[in-house]
């Protein structure tokens, strides 16, 4: 792997993809720095070994030109968590963004305006990633939440740095705590698959089975299981159509010596509502005009103790409707569950959008081993597919 402890950039102009594509509120208030804390490990050796910066990043979905997507509004914010002042380029690409990399100096950073002003940064455009190229000596890509994508800044503009591109400190910590999950973790590895459907998970599912000795699959996709094995489930959320495959992966699972584990009980509301009545049933027996919301208290004991047998565990997926206070008991429980495991030793990534939201909610980031900051890309890596912004940088 070309990792950055084997580069030294003194008096090297450095080009590095990060993922500012933070939240921020009605008044261009930064609600959540994490993405650019986490680049600031690359963003320091690169200045600690008397380089400079041309930092490069998207924000939001804008159609061309936008000016509540400028970055100009997050500058600040950036610069009191980097801790470092910079420059802003109100251009990307052009004569005068390249007048200002040149004038760059060694410990300072400039930061591009959002790529996805133009169209070409979608579309993977290689003169758009060559005119971005031309800012710098080297390149780093440390967007591990693009890096599923085969966009100009993240995959295309690697090949104009054959010999100087370099994986980031974050993305390299991404694809390793992947690969522990996936390959080279201790045994026990379980992996707990929470969530929805079973459609939007069922490539993760199909990988994932040829990876881990327990799979706990939670939350609303349970249901499609438990009706598929004869069960009554009243008003719950479950995918007809899914049912067969849900039975097909029982008997893989059952081939490949996976032990399942589904939820015996379950939390039901009367309505999905937080303030719907609530009741306890057999997740076979739910009674019509009742829906499965949350993992019912026997439930929660099983998989804590699955949980704690655990060595490597892999979490993508709420096991009910955390964003009810009501309903977010079991959610809550797994992730006490996950923390204790990971106090005794057990390595521990959450990836994959509501778990890393719920998570954070209930105050749970530092307790687990990793907390991913990609979405669309940890569910890509979980379904086994190679990114491109990886398998560019590999070339
Ligand atoms: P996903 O994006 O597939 O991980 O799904 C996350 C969503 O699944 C969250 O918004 C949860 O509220 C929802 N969810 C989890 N359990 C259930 C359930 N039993 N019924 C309905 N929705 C659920």
């Amino acid at each position: 792997m070309r990792t950055l402890d084997t580069a030294n950039f003194s008096d090297k102009k450095v080009l590095i993809r990060v993922d500012f594509n933070v939240p921020i509120d009605e008044n261009n208030r930064v609600t959540d720095h994490t993405r650019i804390k986490a680049a600031k490990p690359t963003v320091d050796k690169v200045l600690a070994d008397g380089g400079s910066c041309v930092l490069m990043t998207h924000l939001g979905r804008p159609k061309g030109v936008d000016d509540n997507l400028s970055l100009r509004h997050i500058v600040l914010e950036i610069q009191t968590v980097l801790g470092v002042d910079i420059q802003f380029s109100k251009q990307t690409i052009g004569p005068e963004v390249e007048a200002q990399a040149k004038a760059l100096q060694p410990g300072q950073i400039m930061l591009l305006e959002n790529l996805r002003f133009y169209d070409e940064e979608t579309k993977g455009d290689e003169q758009f990633a060559n005119a971005l190229s031309t800012l710098a000596d080297c390149y780093i890509n440390d967007a591990f939440g693009t890096a599923h994508r085969a966009h100009a800044s993240t995959t295309i503009v690697a090949q104009f740095f054959p010999k100087a591109k370099y994986f980031g400190y974050l993305l390299a910590q991404e694809i390793h705590a992947i690969d522990r999950v996936m390959s080279t973790g201790e045994k026990p590895v379980l992996a707990v698959l929470g969530g929805a459907k079973v459609s939007s998970k069922i490539t993760i599912i199909e990988n994932i089975l040829d990876k881990v000795d327990h799979l706990i699959i939670g939350g609303g996709m349970s249901f499609t299981f438990a009706k598929a094995m004869g069960g009554q489930i009243g008003n719950s959320i479950c995918e007809d159509d899914k049912q067969e495959l849900a039975l097909s992966i029982l008997i893989t699972a059952k081939e490949k010596g996976v032990q399942i584990h589904l939820p015996t009980d379950v939390v039901a509301g009367d309505r999905f509502s937080n303030e719907a009545n609530q009741q306890i049933f057999p997740i076979d027996h739910i009674p019509d005009g009742w829906e499965g919301m949350d993992a019912g208290p026997e439930s929660v004991v099983a998989f804590r103790e699955v949980v704690l047998q655990s060595k490597t565990i892999l979490w993508n997926g709420p096991l009910g409707v955390f964003e009810f206070s009501q309903f977010s008991q079991g959610t809550i429980a797994l992730g006490e569950a996950i923390s204790a495991s990971t106090r005794k030793g057990a390595f521990s990534l959450v990836g994959g959008g509501d778990s890393v939201a719920a998570v954070k909610q209930f105050n749970m980031e530092n307790e687990v081993s990793y907390v991913s900051t990609g979405g669309g890309a940890m569910l890509e890596s979980l379904e086994g597919k190679t990114l491109p912004g990886i398998a560019a940088i590999m070339a």
